[in-house]
Order: structure tokens, then sequence, then C-alpha cells
């Protein structure tokens, strides 16, 4: 196989083969771009290194050789010759983007003879500038010799001299490099003055970077496989920090915040791209460059321009210019916050370069879970104090304790608690940190160094740049002003408006976005399964209404036996030794749970609101502990010893699998009836104000056809009762079943003929499929997910395979009954993204979520639909 390809060979489409990176210079190149002259390693080289180090020498070495000649033809320059020299830089590049995460090397091909050739084309501190910056990411990248080493090194010349490094004279500088290359001698190494070894080290160090640690945690992360491996691009290099006609940057061909059509990002005169990145020097603004040098901004411009309409997505550009003229160096779709991704998607089908379709492929339902998180408080952000603000570089709202490394970050969060990073700038080797903490929070830094980049591909809160701070990361403190503040103290991020509060603000649910609304209103165009949600208190109900919930998929009903003065009634019912006290606990339920039906009702209005009969064991309502129990039986009048026997009897070795579910409505038919006259009778109440009612009730924990048609024949007779009673006209209703246990699946057909509608309760059948506690699985999934043992969390993604298949065939028995039975799921993975082109692929009618998961639902069913 073709080992080398020089940018003029290959195009995006071979980004498996020459990385994202090296595609898109490839890309460039043929679309006439000013990108400057190189060649990629491919990425199975890569692989093939990695497997076996002597497929280097043994193959790809010749290769190589050949390209520097090729490329020194191309640029007319020479890589080994001590006048008009090439330089090259040597970066990695994989197929998937991880910012940061590997090794790139600049000015390789420099040495003590070459640098003085440099000296004489440009001048000497620009030479000797990038001399010393090759020593010292050469070191670290191929010797992995810390870089602060050099930087002390440098800082202690520039202390002797008494002067900096831009001022040095020529024998100063020379001491410099002396004394970069004692440290390697140092660590028992050379640095190589042949430009070829140079280069195949380097090689060799970029491959090897595939597998370091923070590369490999932020493919977990980001889910991408390892087997993939890195290109190498060698590049020749241009030089931004060649004078004042000179500069670097990155731009994005849109605001990756908000994404407002307009060019955002930074440049810096006389500077190579670390610079930027880095975060060291503070940069300006891209406008700023018009004033500058106006050429460059006017070709910049027109080739972003081109850029965008080609890759129909918003672009980040690097661009260096060298004496006046620009190149561009890289391009890629941007990094952006979920509220760019919206705008950018949504603009884009307004210019007509995508179609509704793709914007809405194009957006994930993570994103849109990012958007209607929490923001602060309004009213109680007036009350706190505004510590600083810095740029809103990833939005959201988070308060937590501060801490200053990494390792603090990850040993808090492992103790269960809320932590914000705080650093003067983070680097690739603070990941993990960062993906535990809450927001992140850098004193320097623009709205694109590495802290800003990362946070906004995690969808965490972040703030850069927060100038106010004086961060010592030795002490452990953090200067403001007059305040100092030390590790522990509680801080509130608002990464929405850069502003960083002292203590800790409420947060309350973001304002709805009309992006948002257009985009899920797109969505439903495409959807052909719809989703309903799982509520039940008039908050919830609310909420899940305006998330677009279609309906209500199941209102779970135990919440209206709780809260003190109902729980006693419940108590007193389940403890009760006569039918006086049964009647008279049941009255006061009653009344209780006709009043909650009545606003249920009226808060989802025509909608369709699936309510599910009590479900949890009886022993879940009573007290545990004795001195509770005793006071218990001081309310109900009782002997607290018959008080404590009843308990006794109650429990259960397995409740889970115990007298629960429909089990109950058997044992205890008048807590059943009890619930049915309640919805009744508000419904009924409703009816005759004006309002359209339809109940559904459901039946729980079903296994068989006789629990399921003994309970809906009682509960049938009194419904009708009530019509009779309350001489009204019967109104239709519906009586269906939940499918929780597995049984329940295999004779579905047959449950089927008792049933108005099922849905599944995938909570309950996971449990009784795996034989998986549902509510102790948490001790040990993430040991399986470890060892590979388990991929996902069956509880929250649909184990396909096994109770999906039991549902595909509960699905297909049951509509062998009644070809057009309503069926819904409700369980947890009713919401996951992940699940739901599996639901929609078997036929189910509808998926029931919490609330906040709705969005993302429809987004995701349009994606399963389109
Ligand atoms: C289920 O079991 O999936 C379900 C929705 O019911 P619950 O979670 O209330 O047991
Ligand atoms: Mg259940």
């Amino acid at each position: 196989a073709k080992l080398i390809y020089f940018f003029e060979e290959g195009s995006s489409k071979d980004k498996g083969l020459l990385g994202g990176k090296g595609a898109n210079l490839a890309e460039m190149t043929r679309l006439g771009l000013p990108v400057p002259a190189g060649f990629t390693i491919t990425t199975e080289s890569c692989m093939k290194y990695l497997e076996e180090p002597s497929f280097f020498e043994d193959w790809l070495k010749k290769d190589v050789l050949e390209a520097v000649i090729k490329l020194e033809a191309e640029t007319k320059k020479s890589f080994t010759g001590d006048e008009n020299i090439l330089l090259v830089s040597v970066r990695s590049g994989a197929a998937f983007s991880m910012p940061g995460m590997m090794d790139t090397i600049l000015n390789l091909g420099l040495n003590d003879l070459r640098v003085q050739s440099l000296a004489r084309l440009t001048s000497m501190d620009f030479a000797f500038d990038c001399y010393r910056r090759l020593l010292q990411m050469f070191g670290e990248v191929v010797y992995g010799i810390n870089k602060d080493k050099f930087n002390i090194r440098l800082q202690k010349m520039e202390k002797h001299f008494s002067k900096t490094a831009a001022d040095f004279q020529e024998k100063e500088h020379l001491q410099v490099i002396e004394s970069f290359k004692e440290l390697y001698i140092e660590n028992e190494r050379v640095f190589p003055q042949n430009p070829i070894d140079q280069l195949l080290e380097a090689a060799k160090a970029v491959f090897k970077s595939w597998n370091n640690h923070r590369a490999k945690v932020y493919r977990e992360l980001h889910e991408i496989p390892h087997h993939l491996g890195t290109a190498v691009n060698i590049q020749s290099m241009v030089f931004g920090n060649s004078g004042n006609e000179s500069g670097t940057g990155v731009v994005f061909t849109r605001n990756p915040a908000t994404g407002e059509n307009k060019l955002f990002g930074e440049f810096l005169l006389n500077a190579q791209g670390e610079d930027v990145v880095a975060g060291i020097r503070t940069p300006e603004s891209i406008e700023a460059l018009q004033q500058v040098l106006p050429e460059a901004y006017a070709d910049f411009k027109r080739y972003a321009n081109i850029l965008e309409q080609h890759y129909k997505d918003m672009q980040d550009i690097e661009f260096t210019i060298e004496n006046g003229k620009l190149f561009i160096l890289q391009t890629r779709n941007g990094k952006r916050t979920a509220k760019a991704t919206l705008r950018i998607a949504l603009d884009l089908v307004k210019e007509g370069l995508i179609t509704k379709s793709e914007a809405l492929l194009r957006i994930s339902p993570g994103t849109i879970d990012q958007l209607i998180h929490p923001i602060f408080d309004p009213q109680a952000i007036q009350n706190v104090e505004l510590l600083a603000e810095g740029l809103p570089a990833s939005p959201g709202a988070a308060t937590g304790a501060i801490v200053f490394t990494s390792e603090k970050a990850k040993e808090c969060h492992a103790l269960g608690q809320k932590v914000i990073l705080v650093r003067q700038e983070t680097s690739p080797e603070d990941i993990e940190g960062m993906i535990v903490s809450e927001a992140i929070v850098t004193s320097r830094g623009g709205m694109t160094s590495h802290a800003a980049v990362v946070a906004r591909g995690m969808g965490t809160c972040c703030i850069t740049g927060c100038e106010a701070l004086t961060v010592n990361e030795e002490l452990k403190t953090i200067t403001c002003g007059e305040r100092i503040l030390t590790e522990g103290d509680l801080l509130s991020v608002d990464g929405t408006a850069g502003k960083l509060y002292l203590g800790e603000v409420p947060t309350v649910v973001a304002e709805n976005d009309q992006n948002l609304e257009l985009l899920l209103s797109w969505a439903d165009e495409y959807a052909d399964l719809q989703v309903r949600a799982n509520a039940e208190t008039v908050q919830d109900l609310t909420t899940a209404i305006e998330f677009g919930a279609s309906g209500i998929g199941l209102a779970r009903t135990e919440h209206m036996f709780f809260g003190e003065e109902r729980v006693l009634e419940m108590r007193r019912l389940i403890l009760a030794e006569n039918k006086e006290e049964i009647r008279e606990a049941l009255d006061k339920l009653l009344a209780f749970q006709q009043e909650d039906f009545y606003q249920m009702f009226q808060v989802v209005e025509d909608k369709r609101m699936v309510i599910r009969l009590l479900d949890p064991p009886m022993h879940e309502f009573l007290p545990s502990d004795l001195n509770e129990m005793k006071q218990l039986a001081v309310k109900l009048n009782k002997h607290p010893s018959i008080v404590e026997e009843q308990i006794k009897r109650l429990q259960e070795t397995n409740p889970m699998l115990g007298h629960r579910g429909c089990r109950l409505g058997i044992t205890e038919p008048q807590i059943y009836q009890m619930q049915v006259k309640a919805i009744f009778h508000s419904a009924i109440q409703l009816t005759k104000e004006g309002y359209t009612v339809f109940p559904e009730i459901m039946i729980p924990l079903v296994a068989e056809k006789e629990e399921l048609a003994y309970v809906r024949a009682f509960l049938i007779e009194t419904i009708e009762s009530i019509f009779v009673n309350h001489q009204m006209e019967p109104f239709p209703y519906e009586i269906g079943t939940m499918i929780e246990l597995p049984r329940a699946c295999i004779i579905a057909d047959q449950l089927a003929q008792e049933a108005d509608f099922f849905s599944f309760g995938t909570n309950d059948l996971t449990q009784m499929t795996y034989g998986f506690s549902r509510d102790d699985i948490g001790k040990f999934i993430h040991s399986y997910k470890e060892k590979n043992v388990m991929v996902n969390d069956p509880f929250q993604t649909l184990d396909q395979n096994g109770v999906g298949e039991l549902i595909k065939l509960a699905v297909t028995k049951a509509r062998q009954t009644k070809e057009n039975l309503m069926i819904g799921i409700c369980g947890e993975v009713g919401g996951d993204p992940k699940s739901i082109a599996f639901f929609r692929n078997i036929g189910i009618d509808y998926v029931s979520c919490s609330p906040y998961r709705i969005p993302a639902a429809r987004l995701a069913v349009a994606h399963a639909s389109i």
C-alpha cells in the first residue's frame, strides 16, 4: 500500500487514511488555497509501526526520504543543505479531531549551522527563537524532557543577562542553545543535528503519541476507537514570527458561542501558532487585522468564504501570514456551543446550503440536552457577590468547591463532591480533571484556548481569561482584589455570561429558545413515533407539555400516597383492624386523590394521560424504626405491639419480587377501587364543566392473563356503578396493562385479549430479564464496563439482544390478537436516543420519558424516522 500522500494527491474523502488534518490539507490544496506544500504519512503506517517497530526502518524510511526530495523540488528549497533552507512542521492528525491530545513539532530541520543561514535570511532574533522552540518541542515530544525545564533555563539566562531573549546578542543566544543541549545530555540524550534524523525521530514520536495516556482518555470519553491510529503531516514551515508584517491566528467563520454569522477569532502579530492556542500572549480580535494588514485580511475573508461554502459548515481555520502573504494551515468544522450548533444549522438552511433533514441529522440529541440546562436564578443572582468577569467560553451554570489540580478534582469527584477546576490555563494533561468538574475557570487564555475548546466540546460550563484572578497553583490560592480564596471555597460559574460569583447560587430552568422550538417543530414533521412524558405532579406535567410531550405515557400514582397527611391514612388503611377504620382511611385518600386527578386532567387538557394504579409493596409506606412505630401507634390509637407485629408481618425478603403491582390489586381491591373512583369522580366533574376527558388506566406487573382479567372486571364494575350513581351517560375509557415481566412478553397474545393498550415497563422488564436488581446495579456496573463485560448499562440503554427481543416478540404476538393495539415504552430507556430507533423499527407507537428528556427524544425520533 501507498504509505505517503502529497497534499495534491488526496482529498477530504481520505479522512480514514490521512486523518482529518491531512485530508483537509489535501482538500484545501485541491481547492486552490494557499497551503504550504507537504505530505502525509498514513494512519495505516502508524498502526503498522505500533504493531511492529521494525516496519519503520524496513519500509517507511525509504518512502520518507523520497518524499523529502520531492518536497525540496516543490519548494525549491533544501532540507539538508545550509543555504535556502527548508524547515518543516510535524503534526499528528487522527481521523477524529482530538484537539491538543497528541504532539506537534515546529521548525524541524534547524541545527547549529542552519540557524545561521535562517538568521541571514530573516533576523538573528527570529532564527534563534525558532531554534529554541525546536529544541524544546523536540526534547519534550521525542525524549519526554519536561518543557518547563527549558523555560526555567531561558528565564535564568534572561535574569543573568538582565534582558529579555528578544534583545540577546548572538553569543547570548548561543549560550542558551548550549544550555538547552546540556539539558538533553542530562537526560542522556543528544539533539540530532542531521535534519533527516530529526524528521524520522519526530515521526516515530508522533506515531507513539497515539497511545499516550491523555489521548487514550480522550478517545474513551468521545468513543473513538483505539485501532485507528494517527497520520503524520509534514509540511513546509511558513513563519508568522518573521516580523511585524507577519503573524498567525485562529478564526471561526461564525461565532462558536452564539452562532452569529460573523468572523470570530484572534491573531497575534509576529508570532507562531502555538502562542495563540497556548493562551500565553493575549491575542487581538481578528477585526483588528483589517487595519494592520488589510490585504491579508481581505484574502482571509475570501478564503474563509470559499471553505464554508465548500464544507457547508462553520470552519475553524488556522492561518499564518509571512511577510504579508497569507497561508491557510488548517481548516476543520469548528467546535461550538449547543446554542451555536442550533443557530448555525438553522442559518445554513436559510442560506440554502443544507436541507432541513440535513440540519436535523447534524445535531445530536446530546446538544439539545445542553440547551435546556438550568441557568442561575435571576432573582437569587442579585443577592450574591460578583467576584470577577472573564470570557464566556462555554455556557451553563454550575456551583462547586474550588480545586486547583486535575488530581484533586478526581479525588473530590470520587467522594461525590462537586468541584470547579480553577487554573491559570489548562493543558491536555488536565483532561481527566476537566471531565469530572462542574465548571472550569482559567485566569488566562482566550476563546480558543485549550480550556475553552475542550469545555465547549464536553458541554461543560467554562470561563477563560478571567484576568482579575491571580491563581497560585502552588499555594492553592486565588487572589482577587482584596479577597483570597482557597481550596474548598464555593464558587458559582455562569459560563453563558462569563461571570463568576462567590458562594452558591440556585439554578432555574432555561428560558425557551425559539431556535430550539423551530428545530423541534421540523423534527416533528419527520417523526413517525410519538414522544410522551412520565409525569404526575402538576409541575412536571406542565414542564412536559412545554417541552412538547404529545401526552403522558406514565403517571405513577405512588406520590399521591406520600406526604405526612396522606401516608398516615395509608398506614391507617394497611394496619386497619375493622371496617370502620378501612372506610375512614379510604374516604380521606379518595378526597386527596380526587383533587389531584382533577388538577392533572386540567393540565393535560385534551392530551392522553395513562394513569398507572398503585405499584409499590405495602411495607414501603410503613416505618421501619421502632420509635416511629410507637409514635404511629399513638396516632392511630393502637397498642404499639400490635402495630409492630403487623409491620413485621408485612416485611418481605424480596420486595421487588413480592407483594406489589397487580398482586396488591387482587388482594386489596379496595385500593384500586378507590383510585378508580378518584379518577372517574374528577373526570365526571370536568366533563360536566365542558372538558373532554379520556381516562386510560394501567395495571402494573401483570404476569398472568387471569390477573388482568380479575382486576379489569372489578374495575369495570366499579366504573359502571360510578356512572350510574352520577346519572351520567358513560364516556369512553380504556384499561391497559404494563408489560414488565418476561412471562408477560411470552403470553402477550393472551394479555392483549384483556387489555386496551400495552406499555412496556422496561425498568422492571430489564430487572426481571437479567435478574439485575435495578436498585443495586450501580454497585458493579462500572466494573463491568471497565472490564468490557458490558458496554452499556441496560437500565439506561435498551439491551436489544435480550430485553429487546422479548419486546419484539410481545409486540408481534399482541398484534396477532389486536392488530391496532396501542403500544408504548415507559421505562427509562424510552428516553434514550440510542434505543429509540429500535423501538420505532419494531412498531412501537410512542416512547415516554421524564420531562427534561423530551426535547432530545423528539430529535432522536426524527433521526430514526428520516
Ligand atoms: C418500569 O418498570 O419500567 C416502569 C416504568 O415502572 P416503574 O419504574 O414505576 O417500576
Ligand atoms: Mg415497573
